[in-house]
Formats: C-alpha cells, sequence, structure tokens
C-alpha cells in the first residue's frame, strides 16, 4: 500500500480543510503534526528510502526515530487535499536530533512548518505526561485571537470565562487553557514558552496570533480547539448583544465536575 492512501494522509487532508472552511486558517496560518509509530510506518511499500535530510535549528534528540507527518512552511491549508504530497511530509528524527530524514512527500522541495520548534518541543513535553501523545495543532481562531486584546492575559480569569461560556467547557478542557506572552512566531523561544505550559494544559494561547493544541488524535484535538473556540464566540456575541443578566455560576461548574467525573484546575476553581 502506497502512504498516500494511507488513512494518516485522508486525515490530514480532511483536518486542514476544516480548519481552512471555519476561516482559523487564512493563507499559509496554521500547522499540523501527528507521530506515526513504527509498526504504522511498516504496513507502506513506498516510506523505506530517505529522499533528503533537511536540518532543524534546535535539539530534537530526545525524538530521536520518531515519525512525524507535518505540514509544510508557507502551504495553505485550502490546497493540502489537492496537494499532499506537496505541501506534507513525513519525516524521520535522526539520532543526532538536529535534522529530519524526509521519507515522503515534500515533493517540490518544502519543509516542514516554520514552528516545528513548537511542534516538537510540545510533542516532548507532553510523551512524559501521556503515552498516546501524537498530535499538535497550531490555527488561528478569530474570536480567541479577538478575546486576546479585550481581555485580561490571566490563566485563571480567561480559563474560568471559557468555562462559563457553555456547559461543554468544562468538561472538554478541566485543566483550563495556558497563556504565553505575545512573542515572534516560528523562533525556539516560543516553542520553549509554548512547551513549558504544555506540562500542565493541551490548550495554549499565543496572544494576538493564535492557539497551540495537542492530543491523542486528530479529531480530540481539533475537538478541543473547536470548543474553546465556540466559547469565544459565543462571548463575542454576548458582549455584542448587551449586559450579562445570569450565567453558570462557581456552585454550577462543581455539579458539572462532579456529575461529569472531571477535575477542575483547583488553582481556577476549588471544589
Ligand atoms: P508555516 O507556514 O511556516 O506553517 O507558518 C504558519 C503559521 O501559522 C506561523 O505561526
Ligand atoms: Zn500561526
Amino acid at each position: 500500500m502506497k502512504f498516500i492512501d494511507s488513512k494518516f494522509v485522508k486525515k490530514m487532508n480532511e483536518i486542514t480543510n476544516e480548519l481552512y472552511r471555519h476561516g482559523w486558517d487564512e493563507r499559509n496560518g496554521g500547522n499540523i503534526s501527528l507521530r506515526l509509530t513504527q509498526s504504522e510506518i511498516d504496513q507502506y511499500e513506498d516510506l523505506n528510502t530517505t529522499l533528503r535530510n533537511i536540518p532543524i535549528k534546535f535539539d530534537a534528540s530526545p525524538l530521536a526515530g520518531q515519525y512525524y507527518l507535518v505540514t509544510g512552511t508557507g502551504r495553505y491549508f485550502k490546497n493540502v487535499h489537492k496537494y499532499p504530497e506537496r505541501d506534507t511530509g513525513l519525516v524521520r528524527i535522526t539520532d543526532e536530533g538536529n535534522s529530519v530524514d524526509l521519507l515522503w512527500g515534500f515533493n517540490d522541495g518544502g519543509q516542514p512548518t516554520s514552528e516545528f520548534p513548537a511542534h516538537l518541543m510540545t510533542h516532548i513535553s507532553r510523551q512524559k505526561v501521556d503515552n498516546n501523545q501524537r498530535v499538535v495543532m497550531h490555527c488561528h481562531p478569530t474570536n480567541l485571537v479577538a478575546l486576546s486584546f479585550t481581555h485580561k492575559l490571566d490563566e485563571a480569569s480567561i480559563s474560568r470565562l471559557l468555562w462559563k461560556m457553555q456547559a461543554e467547557s468544562l468538561v472538554v478542557f478541566p485543566e483550563g487553557v495556558g497563556i504565553i506572552p505575545y512573542m515572534t512566531p516560528g523562533t525556539n523561544e516560543i516553542g520553549q514558552e509554548t512547551a513549558d505550559k504544555m506540562n500542565e494544559f493541551r490548550v495554549v494561547v499565543w496572544p494576538h496570533h493564535g492557539v497551540f493544541a495537542c492530543g491523542d488524535n486528530m479529531d480530540e484535538v481539533y475537538g478541543l480547539i473547536e470548543t474553546v473556540e465556540k466559547a469565544c464566540m459565543i462571548y463575542t456575541a454576548v458582549r455584542s448583544q448587551g449586559n450579562i443578566l445570569q450565567s453558570i455560576t462557581d456552585d454550577d461548574l462543581r455539579d458539572l465536575a462532579k456529575s461529569f467525573n472531571v477535575i477542575p484546575n483547583p488553582e481556577f476553581l476549588s471544589m
């Protein structure tokens, strides 16, 4: 079987298209990385040769030998499903950790996303707390980015606000959301700051830019971002309608947590 026909490429095509259609990935905005296991790689006949070696500018040695299907830098999510072999690539992290071997894709000379440092550093952080960690997703959800201009950039305050905008929020992200300061995209520094937050959170807000999220599969991570952005969208609608007359209370959140068997971040809500 050829890798182009794999469920991994199909899922990448589907999710990049969904993100584009939501308007969260204008132009080349957004990027995704998906970890594949050795046994998954072994199922495909066309992944046996290194097409070329691509240097990376940070130390990914904790991930040596791991495989990632990743979107290319400068590629438009509206196009990925039409040209997956051009706009995505499958890479293996080399033993030295300072480059990746390309096994499939990027067939016009492309390279992994400029946010590869933040992706791989996040994979390193999350694999320490979750054996099934597979996906890192970055996009530019409109209402979330807007919120970073109008709301104090405080994790407790924004997490509690999002929990109270809809009943689903607390159930889907009981740990709340992490927030880093505004930083220059594509740098190792923003990667490290993001990865540090990922020790505690699965969603990290990049003010005035977008969001990073991670988890065990594409649907879960996409759903996480959808839920966060939906809460932000409700907040936008609420603010445009006028004053809030009633809302979900702290006691309502506690009942919700008990009912759905989740533990809210104790720094944001005492039980
Ligand atoms: P890439 O095109 O390099 O993936 O960058 C898009 C982006 O959203 C940067 O933050
Ligand atoms: Zn971005």
